[in-house]
């Protein structure tokens, strides 16, 4: 990719610019440049109905007749907007030659400034660029935003403008000020200008406001959220909002970087991921963090990957947190076995496969042993089983044992819901050597159930199930095993 333009925005004010042709696209121009308080100097041959009443009112200057460097004399920013390419040419090499930024109409390549397709709301403007290299789709979302925004935003970005001083005296410090202005601007205020509140009242409703805002270091927070699955638009609406508010993000490597874009530019990020073994250290790890930073007044989000109450140890957070006072919220997340569930086509529950559902962790072997397998093993039911894909072997062994069918479906979800997901289907009797011959990885979910195999014709996202590979002949499974899979794998072949 080439290197992205820098956006700007320039103050013409009093300053010349020269805009090189005298028809309709350099009229256009030069409304635009008059509009922000510049002084066009128009050159060219002949000009405009429009551009010569200008030159008459003294609006613009003319410099009559064919381009030449010595226009560019005072300019501080060159347009050329004629329909002779040669001519745009020798404007913006001249142009260049000097260091003065220059605009070909419609030519990109030429062009060493863009003028981008805006948004404009009194003050306000939001500015739309593809680089040059699609504008028909910068036009395109202009379009969409001018339905977005009222005009009530103008009025809004006048009314703070023109409170600007009242606002900084009152919070000299930024972190406070930053926070009045997402009170203020998460409030009525901007309702109240939809309804045509005059300025007046506005004023008024402001003084009120800053008069009641407290000015004292804000106590830091907590809020646990949930990121959900990875696609980021499982994100929530409450889970957006605390994460655009954070001072400091701790978040989980299971966390994706499409959700974690979403958060506050300036938000410090910490990556505070876990691994299977030693994690009670990493945990003191992350209350320390979340002491520190809430000490120092900040506001924290620990972003967590699926929901926080799921086997994200958000249980041991929050009562940290309520030992040392500190005050906590917590949003929940879509957790993954409802989203890798929903994203192979699998319904959890089904009036005629599964009546319950249990959500169980099979992370290490003392997890394992401590499992209630007969409970598992009730037909009827959906397992889903988180942090699974190093004890696989176990799990079927277990399960084995206590009484289920070797042909019970299972699915294995590895990175629901992000776009290299896969499915890897089968049934228990083989389900390490399925799940090793695709060479499933972290972070996968099992989904043991007759449920399971509904995947094979409701999928719907990303590629079909992988299936069982064929067994081969000497199969390594203990012989209690082969008389019930042989037939199963033909049947899943
Ligand atoms: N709190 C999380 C679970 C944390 S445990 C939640 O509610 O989802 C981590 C385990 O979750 C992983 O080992 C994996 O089994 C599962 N998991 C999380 N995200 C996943 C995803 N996108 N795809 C498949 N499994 C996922």
């Amino acid at each position: 990719m080439t290197a992205p333009l820098f956006p700007l925005f320039a103050d013409l004010r009093d300053r010349s610019v020269l805009v090189v042709g005298g028809g309709a696209v350099a009229e256009r121009k030069v409304e635009a440049l008059l509009h922000a308080g510049a002084l066009p100097v128009v050159g060219s041959p002949d000009l405009t109905d429009a551009l010569q009443t200008w030159r008459e009112t003294g609006r613009i200057r003319w410099r009559a007749g064919e381009f030449h460097e010595g226009w560019l004399g005072e300019a501080w920013l060159v347009i050329a907007a004629t329909d002779n390419v040669a001519v745009n040419r020798a404007v913006a090499s001249a142009a260049n030659a000097r260091r003065i930024l220059a605009n070909v109409v419609d030519d990109a390549e030429l062009s060493s400034f863009h003028v981008p397709a805006i948004v404009q709301r009194g003050p306000l403007q939001v500015a739309i660029s593809s680089g040059g290299g699609a504008p028909m789709l910068a036009r395109h979302l202009r379009r969409q935003l001018e339905t977005l925004f009222d005009d009530s935003l103008g009025t809004l970005a006048e009314l703070l403008a023109r409170n600007r001083d009242r606002i900084r005296a009152r919070f000299p410090d930024l972190g406070l000020r930053r926070r009045f202005f997402e009170t203020l601007l998460a409030g009525p205020l901007p309702r109240l200008l939809r309804q045509r509140l005059d300025s007046e009242q506005a004023d008024e409703y402001l003084q009120t406001v800053l008069e009641a805002a407290t000015t004292t270091q804000a106590t830091g927070s907590v809020v646990l959220v949930g990121a959900g699955p990875g696609d980021p638009g499982l994100v929530t609406l409450n889970a957006l909002r605390a994460m655009n508010e954070a001072d400091v993000i701790l978040h989980d490597r299971l966390v994706s970087a499409e959700v974690l874009r979403l958060a506050r530019r300036d938000a410090t990020r910490i990556e505070v991921g876990k691994s299977a073994n030693g994690h009670s250290a990493r945990q003191e790890e992350i209350h320390a963090l979340m002491l520190e930073h809430t000490r120092a007044g900040k506001r924290v989000v620990r972003l967590k990957g699926g929901d926080p109450f799921v086997f994200g140890r958000g249980g041991e957070e929050l009562e940290f947190l309520r030992a040392h006072a500190i005050p906590y919220e917590v949003v929940p997340g879509i957790t993954a076995a409802v989203a890798c569930a929903a994203y192979a086509g699998i319904p959890l529950t089904h009036r005629d496969h599964a009546q319950s559902l249990r959500l169980v962790t099979a992370h290490c072997k003392d997890s394992l042993d401590t499992l209630d397998w007969n409970a598992l093993a009730q037909k009827k039911q959906t397992l889903a089983v988180y942090m699974g894909v190093a004890g696989l072997e176990k799990v079927r062994e277990r399960l084995l044992l206590a009484g289920v069918a070797p042909g019970l479906p299972f699915a294995l979800v590895e990175n629901g819901s992000r776009p290299q997901q896969r499915v890897v289907a089968g049934t228990l009797a083989t389900l390490p050597e399925t799940a090793h011959h695709h060479q499933v990885q972290s972070p996968a979910l099992l989904i043991l159930g007759e449920v399971a195999a509904l995947a094979d014709t409701l999928h719907w996202f990303g590629a079909a199930p992988l299936a069982a590979p064929p067994l081969p002949a000497s199969s390594q499974h203990p012989d209690h095993l082969r008389t019930p899979t042989l037939p199963l794998a033909a049947q899943a072949a």
